[in-house]
């Protein structure tokens, strides 16, 4: 018995087949261009391994409120192809499997509880920090939803006082990711995050706004444990910077935050969204067979 898994991301289509256990056994990618385009390949693949079951973890954002008619859609997304495509009706119709559909951080989250960073502890948040901002929580043990998932990525943060770069987020401006994701990194210092590696300014500045949304995040959800993947967090120097500021900012507040490893990389490294994907597949096989 097979499971597939699919991280959908915006630029690349990751898939595999792997065990219950969310073990990848074979992987393949694709890039992300038009539905059109890229949706045949990841029918294919996962006809040819005959998988009894699906988990997608997708870009989003995606209506997951339940009884919703344009439930499984991608809404309104920067990728304008994408834009109102029935992602979860279409994996179904295709592959005529159980499927089960949730955001790719919220996927790396289950995955990072389950087999990784998180293993053992029943909460956990997940964020990326690449072209753009998202997290993934995990509470007693669920993944959290509510009307639909949460878009922490997109909240308001204080302003670094030397920044005078007004954001590139096409909603809000200057909310987080407009503030710190990879794009705005590259727009405000003209190069890009690994060019910038050497200068200490850039790291300074992208841990006080990346700091500041931990510190929101912590007094609200208190996770277990925070880990922090995608491509920004691949520079090694923001891990002691972050948590030397959220130390300052709540530190006395919240004793735990003593432990040195409270914040900390992915423990399934570039492979945690499509682990989690996997382990949706086994969710979505299970709930077929509990009908
Ligand atoms: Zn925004």
């Amino acid at each position: 018995m097979k499971l597939g898994g699919l991280e959908a991301g915006g630029t690349k289509m990751v898939c595999a087949v792997g065990d219950r256990e969310g073990t990848v056994l074979e992987r393949e990618m694709f890039p992300t261009l038009t539905p059109n385009e890229t949706i045949p390949h990841i029918v294919d693949f996962f006809a040819r391994h005959e998988i009894s079951a699906l988990g997608v973890g997708g870009f989003g954002p995606l209506d997951l409120m339940e009884g919703s008619e344009t439930y499984g859609f991608i809404t309104n997304t920067p990728k304008t192809a994408w834009i109102d495509y029935p992602l979860l009706d279409t994996l179904k119709q295709k592959l005529d499997v159980p499927v089960k559909l949730t955001t790719d951080v919220n996927a790396a989250a289950l995955a990072e509880s389950e087999k990784g960073a998180a293993k053992g502890l029943d909460s956990c948040l997940y964020i990326t920090v690449g072209t753009g901002i998202g997290a993934g929580a995990m509470v007693h043990g669920e993944m959290l939803h509510g009307l639909s998932h949460p878009e922490m990525g997109h909240i308001s943060i204080p302003r670094h006082k030397a920044d005078t770069f007004k954001g590139i987020c096409s909603y809000h401006n200057d909310c987080l990711e407009g503030l710190a994701a990879g794009p705005a990194i590259e727009a405000r210092w003209g190069e890009s995050g690994h060019a910038l590696a050497e200068k200490p300014e850039v790291w300074e500045m992208e841990a006080h706004y990346l700091a500041e949304a931990l510190v929101q995040y912590i007094l609200i959800l208190m996770p277990k444990k925070i880990v922090l993947g995608g491509g920004v967090m691949k520079q090694p120097q923001l891990f002691p910077l972050i948590e030397t500021h959220v130390k300052k900012r709540i530190g006395s507040y919240v004793p735990f935050l003593e432990d040195r490893n409270y914040i900390v990389p992915p423990g399934l490294g570039d492979n945690a969204g499509v682990t989690g994907a996997l382990l949706l597949g086994h969710q979505a096989l299970e709930e077929a067979q509990a009908v």
